[in-house]
């Protein structure tokens, strides 16, 4: 169950410029959140920004019973939030999504993410690399944007970083170093989160190739809990004269490939 409380601030970094990453003190998420599942935050006591702002889990503690999240600032409520410090309480509503990774019995997986859309993909592979090899797939637009590369280092058995302007690591986008990869090992499942053009190469790749694959959507939304119809998408079964949505906030922010049309 989601827990609206105020968790205290007690670690804050600048990860670059304009990218932040917040360590939380909360037993409460901590003890029950599961990679994939979400925050959102209320970023001030005002009427604006009225809305909360989802953020991904990042890491979970829970010996130390911490939850940490990364974000980019990208207009007035992560603007606001970048300014909190340390022992500031923040209103935090979570952990929210129904749908986090099934990390299943699977012994061979690839993970692939894009931007920021690569923080709540570091939880499951902490936890997956403790039972499976772990290959790991980042890409980011260039080396500005390249974020938390030896974290990821210490939870896969193979890192692969890209940038589309090849001005870092590897040149190109991410998904063509997977397929070059699953040429030669089939993997058991696909996680991915990311851009959208990303994650409908991934979706139609790992069809093409009969992959399970779970996707995690970070659709604009609103309320988080079901309730403003903001986060919709279309399920890829629904009849063409009838489209049947699930939104994301609820059912998701993970996915199947398969159920959902991108
Ligand atoms: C489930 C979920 C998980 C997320 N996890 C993270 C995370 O771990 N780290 C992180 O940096 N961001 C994450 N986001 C995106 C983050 O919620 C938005 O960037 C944030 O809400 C923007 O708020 P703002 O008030 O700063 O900007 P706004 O003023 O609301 O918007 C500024 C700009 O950002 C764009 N924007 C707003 N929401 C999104 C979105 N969901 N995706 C893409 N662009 C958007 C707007 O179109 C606008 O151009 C996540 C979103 C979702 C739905």
């Amino acid at each position: 169950m989601p827990v609206n409380i105020k968790a205290k601030l007690i670690e804050k970094s600048k990860l670059k410029s304009d990218t932040f990453k917040f360590t939380v003190s909360t037993k409460e998420i901590a003890d029950t959140a599961r990679p994939g599942q979400f925050l959102e935050i209320r970023v001030s006591d005002n009427i604006d920004p009225f809305l909360r702002r989802p953020i991904s889990i990042y890491d979970i503690n829970k010996e130390n019973s911490t939850v940490t999240f990364i974000f980019q600032v990208k207009g007035k409520g992560t603007e606001i939030l970048s300014n909190k410090n340390i022992g500031d309480d923040i209103d935090v509503l979570g952990p929210l999504g129904f749908g986090a990774f099934n990390l299943a019995d699977y012994k061979n997986i690839s993970i692939i993410g894009g931007g920021i859309g690569v923080f709540p993909l570091h939880e499951l592979a902490k936890v997956a690399c403790k039972n499976a090899k772990v290959n790991t797939y980042l890409g980011f637009r260039s080396k500005d944007f390249v974020v938390c590369e030896e974290e990821f280092a210490k939870v896969s058995q193979k890192l692969v970083i890209t940038t589309d302007d090849g001005s870092y690591a590897n040149n190109g986008f991410a998904i063509n170093y997977l397929i070059e990869d699953l040429d030669k090992n089939k993997a058991d499942c696909i996680y991915a989160c990311g851009p959208l053009p990303m994650l409908k190469a991934v979706q139609k790749l790992a069809i093409e190739r009969n992959i399970p694959c779970q996707i995690s959507l970070e659709e604009k939304m609103g309320c988080g809990i079901g309730a403003c119809l903001g986060c919709a998408v279309k399920t890829s079964a629904s009849p063409a004269d009838a489209p049947q949505y699930v939104h994301v906030c609820k059912a998701g922010p993970v996915f199947d490939a398969s159920y959902v049309e991108l």
